[in-house]
């Protein structure tokens, strides 16, 4: 079967509360061998590092994403620090900027964005980078912040394909969720088509944006497999590859083992 890995989902939100369980067995089932869960403030990044803790295929990432960007005190800080260092721990964010939203103002955003760069060079973590009507700003943010030294992903990617190599250049991966499946999304399925497969990660992004066949329902990590059909269909190329290559991209970014050979070291023992 088809392995997979579902780089941004949100398994703390109340959204999956009553049927988590359920959940992971039916990403299992469908191919979806690991998930990383990504924390949008202090305490969904505690939430985040416990699941990772407690369920074998989860991963975690913490971070104080922009919509929350005046909770950076000293002492979130030294928490996110801590939560940083957990092993399953594997990535630094939802970090960035959102000028769609605004519910923050810019000036605090950014300097919150700055302050977590910072913080995830430190704790030598990859970037999780939300940008939302943002893209000039991220792109000098990164680029005056040397990004391209800690290396991370553009999620849920939403420029079109100039953007897009922009961010190719800095050598971040693009990150493509389910939107790519809707009719009307024809600049994200032209990104798709052109990025270099060895530059593509999949996500869901759950319990947001499920993809065509479920559109408008809660998402969840097992439909990222509609998001990576419509990637092999945009590029013509076997499902089979896509997984491949995409999942290789996952563990090379966010350094994860191979679970096939976590079971064969344990056999060895
Ligand atoms: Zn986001
Ligand atoms: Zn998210």
């Amino acid at each position: 079967m088809d392995s997979f890995v579902d780089t941004h989902c949100h398994l703390d939100f109340e959204d999956f509360a009553a049927d988590l369980g359920d959940i992971l067995i039916r990403a299992k089932e469908a191919g979806v061998e690991q998930i990383i869960t990504i924390g949008i403030e202090v305490s969904s990044s505690r939430r985040a590092a416990s699941l990772a803790e407690a369920n074998n295929e989860v991963y975690a990432s913490v971070g104080i994403h922009p919509h929350n960007a005046c909770q950076l005190s000293s002492e979130n800080i030294q928490e996110l620090i801590a939560l940083g260092g957990k092993s399953k721990v594997v990535a630094y964010g939802e970090i960035g900027l959102d000028f769609y939203r605004n519910y923050q103002p810019r000036s605090v955003q950014l300097s919150c964005l700055l302050d977590q760069i910072s913080l995830a060079r430190q704790l030598d973590l990859p970037l999780v980078v939300h940008d939302r009507d943002a893209h000039e700003e991220i792109l000098q943010t990164l680029r005056d912040e040397r990004a391209w030294e800690i290396g991370g992903v553009m999620h849920c990617f939403s420029g079109d394909w100039s953007f897009a190599q922009r961010c190719l250049d800095l050598g971040f991966y693009l990150s493509i969720a389910g939107p790519v499946t809707f009719a009307k999304s024809q600049t994200l399925q032209q990104v798709a088509l052109n990025c270099p497969l060895d530059r593509l990660l999949l996500e869901t992004d759950a319990p947001f944006l499920a993809p065509v066949p479920r559109r408008g329902k809660r998402n969840e990590p097992a439909f990222l497999v509609h998001t990576a059909k419509k990637i092999a269909s945009l590029k013509k190329l076997p499902l089979a590859d896509v997984a491949r290559q995409t999942t290789f991209n996952a563990r090379d970014l966010f350094k994860l083992p191979d679970p096939a050979e976590i079971i064969t070291i344990e056999k060895n023992e």
